[in-house]
């Protein structure tokens, strides 16, 4: 993901992709939602660093657009543009001020390209910001949060599994994906570091729904790279006493190429780990070489068939072939069978039919923080009482 991401909206299309013309010349990725409801979902998906709209909107106006923007706690920066004369832009400007947004400027239209350029050259952030300092700081100093994701019954859509995702709330930044960090924490030696505080939030959560009575198991990612420590067991296993949190209540998911990795170290860990009671989970299945047999060797409780196959569903029969028989093969081998990525009914309705366990992805819900996943659940039970479970997000 670029370090700029502007989104705009305008309901004048050639305006639009004005600004995004001019917005990509100065370096920034631009994205052009045409309606309110196209801005929501892209602001919830692409976290954008920049936004700027238009006032005057037939369907959602600038004003409601901001209080959405407050009601998301957006960090980021906002511009305004509009028609109207120069109190209407300053009002706008203060009121989103007032609601705790950074309102970083306002446009009149007709926009002038060199006065729109010049702004977004003001307001672009430094590229070399996600550095091995920066992590090493963000993790030491509490910028990492987790995101929650239902994993769902497919029998009678009970949800009391989520897994954690991993986000970095950088201070000029915004909110980055873990794309963007795993991997250089894995390159720099952070990510030991990284585990052990996505776990210690985890089990600080486990713990406080516990606290509020709140059966809910969590599984977190771990890294291949995680298993080179010998005593990575230990050391969680010990996380989990010091926060009042049983291991059986976590699962671990690790890919298959991690997972995959035979050596006698990674088995050696494994086996360990189930033996202090955590659950193991093969995540992303289907994209390495290693086949379940193979697999099936190792510790495993839960597979996790990868979401490119599970896109293909609806579509590709060759995905059908792939999805059903990793499903059978593994209710087979005693293995719990969730399918990711699922993002539209017939997915689901395909994935219930072939009788895999759970499912995960974005026609359920998106990753949610902590507080959203349990009023979540609670307006799943109440969709499932009013046999509208099936409804989706549109639900919600
Ligand atoms: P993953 O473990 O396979 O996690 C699932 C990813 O798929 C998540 O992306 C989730 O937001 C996304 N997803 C879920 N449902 C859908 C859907 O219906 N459609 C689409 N298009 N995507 C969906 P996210 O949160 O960006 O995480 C990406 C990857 O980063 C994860 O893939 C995982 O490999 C890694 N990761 C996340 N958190 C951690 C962590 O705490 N530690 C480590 N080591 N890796 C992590
Ligand atoms: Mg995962
Ligand atoms: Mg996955």
């Amino acid at each position: 993901m670029a370090a700029n991401r502007l989104l705009i909206i305008d309901d004048e299309p050639a305006i639009a992709a004005l600004v995004a013309k001019v917005a990509k010349t100065c370096g920034y990725e631009a994205t052009i939602a045409g309606s309110g409801e196209e801005f929501q979902a892209r602001h919830r998906d692409w976290t954008p660093t920049h936004v700027i709209m238009d006032l005057q909107m037939p369907g959602l106006d600038g004003v409601e657009l901001i209080r959405f923007l407050a009601g998301e706690k957006s960090r980021a920066q906002v511009m305004v543009m509009s028609g109207f004369d120069a109190r209407v832009l300053e009002s706008a400007r203060r009121l989103g001020t007032e609601r705790g947004l950074t309102m970083a400027g306002t446009l009149a239209k007709p926009i002038r390209v060199a006065d729109l350029q010049k702004m977004l050259d003001g307001l672009k952030i430094p590229d070399q910001v996600i550095d091995e300092a920066a992590l090493r700081a963000a993790i030491a100093g509490g910028q990492l949060s987790l995101l929650y994701q239902p994993k769902v019954r497919l029998d009678n859509f009970a949800v009391s599994r989520f897994e954690a995702l991993v986000r970095w709330q950088h201070p000029q930044r915004g909110m980055v994906s873990p794309d963007e960090f795993i991997s250089l924490a894995e390159r720099v030696g952070l990510i030991d570091d990284l585990t052990r505080e996505v776990a210690r939030l985890a089990f600080a959560q486990i713990a406080a729904w516990r606290g509020q009575g709140h059966e809910i198991e969590v599984a977190i990612n771990i890294s291949g790279k995680n298993l080179s420590a010998v005593d990575f067991a230990d050391g969680l296993a010990r996380q989990c006493e010091q926060q009042g949190v049983q291991p059986g209540w976590v699962t671990l998911e690790l890919t298959e190429t991690a997972a995959g990795a035979n050596a006698a170290d990674v088995i050696d860990i494994l086996t360990r780990l189930r033996l202090k009671g955590f659950q193991l989970s093969i995540d992303d299945f289907g994209t390495g070489f290693s086949s379940l047999v193979q697999l099936h060797r190792l510790p495993f409780s839960e597979i996790k068939i990868d979401r490119e196959f599970v896109r293909g569903c609806t579509t590709s029969e060759e995905d059908r072939v792939i999805v059903r028989t990793i499903v059978d093969m593994a209710h087979n081998l005693g293995l719990t069978v969730v399918a990711e990525g699922a993002e539209d009914r017939p997915t689901v309705e395909f994935l219930a039919q072939h009788r895999c366990d759970l499912c995960q992805g974005f026609f359920f819900s998106r990753p949610l923080a902590a507080d959203k996943a349990v009023s979540w659940t609670d307006g799943m039970a109440e969709r499932v009482a009013a046999g509208k479970a099936l409804e989706g997000r549109a639900a919600v």
